[in-house]
């Protein structure tokens, strides 16, 4: 057992430009060595959690089994490092101020004065010490979010800073930065990183290494200029992380490079050899994929373009892609905004371009009309159907209407004066939302089910007990269960405790299957989700 290292990631020059997966893949490479592996993420914003923030604005949010509703990073770790992440893998500022007020309210600092520095620093430092000790991680890699320079993650990186003056042999700095190639001048640009190491230096961090993101590989001379110019021990230092295909060869692209041997000799690490192959045996076998399934994914958040809307729904389409390469194809996946529906009913014909059918999650009313007349054709045609949490409530909502005659049936979030709310309100949540209690109050995480003898789901997963994570407030009214079971619509999945149904399927249907839960969050790269597999089947068929 090796003592626990802390990796720091931090961001130069722009965001988004991959250091959540970088963060993961350095795991995995060390994960692959037979290494205890772990990851914290390291939130800049005020609020608790991602909970409250609108998809548009922050992507999805991340469910983890303790049920913490966190950042989308979260699910790259856990699908990289094949291992759940808890609620102690991750803070936010405001987690951390909120922790620090209590404890000081509650004399916990022996009357001192309680200041910004070193007391939320030191707050941190003990939440990442206390996430390696519940991990018992030999290597954890810790992505700061934000990029070097912001106003708002100074606090972290001070943490880092400090950590690495108490232990400087137990901490290395990642610096993951950008290298543009302006189209004017056709050349790969080192200076913005230059930059962003300087600004690193000016809060006490000089990086170890430099992962070097951009469309094209780093040359050689690039390389040694910032390694130079960066003050880094030397050009190996500097890892090349071009562009590529998908982002589970990153963990290749590093290993051809050495990295996990640089930071090996860095931290004094005994080193080991890769002993997991999968993930790389894996990664080559779907590289030779040459055919496709059509699944069309039917939501809202379209409105602020493409980029965002991949954002939120990343878990899902990571889920997709698993299950289609399991089964040895690719998977090719339109975007159809269900207010397109809304406004050209007869555009629905086009769903039959398509193998297959996804409702993700959702909330409010924009769009559903869309959703429902999407699910109405996915069942009178045959059309593999898989509804996740929303997609599953509306599909009640469809049947019941279309099939049950009850024309005004509704969920309580969109229409509360339905007198058929199919989709309605417990006690509990209704007291939070009288109460504004919106924060982490939603029916989250882990819950158990149990699937039906003979049931699709049943089938899949080949378990009879299951448990799946949730992130939603209204359920189905079991007053309706009987009526629709008779119709065709059966319930093959129920929470063995609370009676509430959490599976749906169509009888004589191919595929029709909704989930009151999210599987996607539990979809790995070497492990796809039973009920993707099976939708990704059941597309094939239909193709
Ligand atoms: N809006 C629904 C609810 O809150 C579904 C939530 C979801 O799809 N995650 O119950």
């Amino acid at each position: 057992m090796q003592k626990t290292k802390y990796i720091f990631v931090i961001g130069g020059v722009l965001s988004g430009v991959g250091k959540g997966v970088t963060t993961a893949s350095i795991g995995r490479i060390f994960k692959n060595r037979g290494f205890k592996v772990s990851a914290i993420k390291i939130d800049p914003y005020i609020n608790v959690d991602a909970g409250t923030m609108n998809p548009v604005e922050h992507g999805e949010v991340f469910v983890t089994e303790d049920g913490d509703e966190t950042d989308q990073d979260l699910g790259n770790y856990e699908r990289f490092l094949e291992t759940d992440i808890y609620s102690y893998n991750y803070m936010t500022t405001g987690r951390v101020y909120l922790s620090v007020i209590e404890k000081e309210r509650g004399m916990q600092y022996k009357g001192k004065c309680v200041e910004v520095v070193p007391h939320i620093p030191m707050e941190v430092i003990h939440r990442i010490k206390n996430a390696a000790a519940k991990t018992k991680a030999e290597i954890m890699v810790i992505e700061i979010g934000g990029t070097a320079g912001e106003y708002q993650n100074i606090l972290f990186l001070e943490a880092a800073r400090m950590m690495k003056l108490e232990n400087p042999g137990d901490v290395a700095f990642v610096l993951v930065s950008y290298l543009p190639v302006p189209g004017h001048l056709g050349e790969m640009k080192t200076k913005p990183t230059q930059y962003a190491s300087r600004t690193l230096n000016a809060s006490g961090i000089q990086a170890d290494f430099i992962v070097a993101r951009g469309p094209a590989a780093l040359d050689k001379p690039r390389r040694e200029k910032l390694a130079v110019l960066c003050g880094l021990r030397n050009e190996d230092d500097v890892i090349a992380a071009p562009d590529v295909k998908s982002i589970y060869e990153i963990p290749q692209v590093l290993e051809k490079q050495k990295f996990a041997e640089s930071i090996m000799k860095r931290l004094n690490i005994k080193s080991r050899k890769v002993v997991e192959k999968n993930w790389d045996k894996f990664v080559n076998k779907i590289d030779k994929i040459t055919t496709s399934v059509k699944i069309a994914v039917i939501g809202k958040y379209f409105a602020t373009g493409d980029y965002t809307l991949a954002d939120s729904y990343i878990s899902v389409i990571n889920a997709i892609k698993h299950a289609a390469w399991h089964n040895g194809v690719n998977a090719e996946m339109t975007w159809i905004d269900s207010e397109e529906y809304e406004k050209h009913p007869e555009k629905i014909k086009e769903l039959g371009n398509y193998d297959a059918v996804i409702v993700p999650g959702g909330f409010g009313t924009r769009g559903i009309e869309g959703i429902i007349s999407t699910i109405k054709y996915a069942r009178e045609h045959n059309l593999p159907y898989l509804g996740l949490c929303y997609g599953m409530q509306l599909a009640t909502i469809e049947f019941s209407r279309n099939v049950l005659g009850y024309k005004d049936a509704h969920t309580v979030e969109c229409n509360p004066k339905s007198k058929n709310l199919i989709i309605n309100i417990n006690l509990t949540q209704a007291e939070n939302i009288k109460n504004n209690r919106y924060g982490g109050t939603m029916r989250l995480g882990a819950y158990d089910c149990v699937l039906k003898q003979g049931s699709i789901s049943r089938n899949l997963y080949g378990a009879e007990k299951i448990s799946e994570r949730h992130r939603h407030r209204y359920e189905f009214d079991n007053k309706y269960r009987d009526e629709m079971e008779q119709k065709g619509m059966i319930v093959t999945g129920v929470n063995p405790q609370s009676n509430l149904v959490e599976i749906i399927e169509i009888k004589n249907h191919p595929y029709f299957v909704g989930v009151q839960f999210h599987p996607e969050f539990k979809s790995r790269f070497l492990e796809p989700h039973p009920l993707f597999v099976g939708l990704v089947k059941a597309a094939l068929k239909n193709k």
